[in-house]
C-alpha cells in the first residue's frame, strides 16, 4: 500500500512536469500580437478590437511620434488595461546604406548613428514609457529589423534592461529555441484571415509560439493588414482560448524563461 501510493505521488509529479514543460500556462499553443510604429490606428481600432475580445497585445512606441504627444493618457489607459507598451526606440532610425531604404532620412539613418547614440535613444524611449506606464519591465523591437549600427550588435549593451527583443524573422518560437536577442515574428502585409490562422494552427500542431507583426490595421500605415482579416483572427483567438493562451511580448519572454529554469 505504502510503495503503490509513492508510486502514485511519483506518477502525479511526472505528469505534472511534463504539462509544465509543453503547456503555456496549460494551454496547447502561446500567441503574441504586436503592433509596431505607434500609429493612430492602434488607438482609435486596434486596441478597441483587443478590448472586445477580451484579448491583449503590445505596442512598440516611437517615443518622437506625435501620436504619443497628442494621445498620452490613451496609451497609458492602454497599460493599464493590460497591454504592453513595448520600445521601438526614441526616432525609430534604420540603416539607410540597405537597398531599399529611400524613406530613410539623414536625421534618422541608423547607419550615420553611433552606437553609444542607439543606445542612449532606446534608454531615453524606456524613461518616456516607464513615464506612461510606471512599469519596469518591457521587450524590445528593432526598427526595420536592423540588428547592427555599422556592424556593432546594439543591443547587446541593453539585453538586461529588456525582457526580450522582436525581431523580423518568421518561424515559430519554443522555449528551447527562444533567441530573447531577436525573437522571431511574422511580418503580416496583405495576407487574408486564413493565413493568419493557419499560423496559430502550425503553433498549436507544434505547441509553440507564434509572434504577430502588424503595422496599419485596416489602414493607417503603408504596410496593412485588413481589418476583417485582423477580425477573423481574433475571432479565432478568442473562440480557442481554452487552447491558445494570448498574451503579451513580456509575458509570453518571462514565462519561456522560466520554463527554462
Ligand atoms: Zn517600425
Amino acid at each position: 500500500m505504502k510503495y503503490l501510493f509513492i508510486t502514485c505521488i511519483a506518477a502525479i509529479l511526472c505528469l505534472t512536469g511534463f504539462a509544465q514543460q509543453g503547456s503555456w500556462k496549460g494551454k496547447q499553443c502561446a500567441v503574441v500580437l504586436t503592433y509596431d510604429d505607434a500609429i493612430d490606428i492602434d488607438l482609435d481600432h486596434v486596441i478597441p478590437a483587443l478590448d472586445s475580445f477580451q484579448l491583449k497585445g503590445t505596442f512598440y512606441l516611437i517615443g518622437a511620434s506625435p501620436v504619443i504627444d497628442k494621445r498620452l493618457h490613451e496609451w497609458r489607459s492602454a497599460a493599464a488595461n493590460g497591454h504592453e507598451l513595448g520600445n521601438h526606440a526614441l526616432m525609430h532610425p534604420c540603416d539607410g546604406s540597405k537597398p531599399g531604404r529611400g524613406f530613410v532620412t539623414p536625421e534618422n539613418d541608423l547607419s550615420k548613428y553611433s552606437v553609444a547614440r542607439a543606445v542612449t535613444e532606446i534608454r531615453q524611449n524606456n524613461v518616456l514609457l516607464k513615464a506612461i506606464d510606471g512599469k519596469e519591465r518591457r521587450t524590445f523591437a528593432y526598427p526595420c529589423g536592423d540588428l547592427t549600427v555599422n556592424g556593432v550588435f546594439f543591443y547587446e549593451q541593453l539585453r538586461n534592461e529588456f525582457a526580450c527583443a522582436r525581431g523580423v524573422a518568421g518561424g515559430i518560437v519554443t522555449p528551447q529555441n527562444a533567441n530573447y536577442d531577436n525573437i522571431n515574428s511574422y511580418v503580416v502585409n496583405g495576407q487574408d484571415g486564413n493565413y493568419l490562422i493557419s499560423l496559430v494552427k502550425q503553433a498549436e500542431q507544434s505547441g509553440g509560439l507564434v509572434v504577430f507583426l502588424f503595422h496599419g490595421v485596416g489602414g493607417g500605415h503603408n504596410i496593412n493588414v485588413s481589418s476583417g482579416a485582423h477580425t477573423e483572427l481574433l475571432r479565432y483567438l478568442a473562440a480557442g482560448k481554452d487552447k491558445i493562451w494570448v498574451t503579451t511580448m513580456v509575458d509570453a519572454a518571462d514565462y519561456m524563461r522560466e520554463l527554462k529554469r
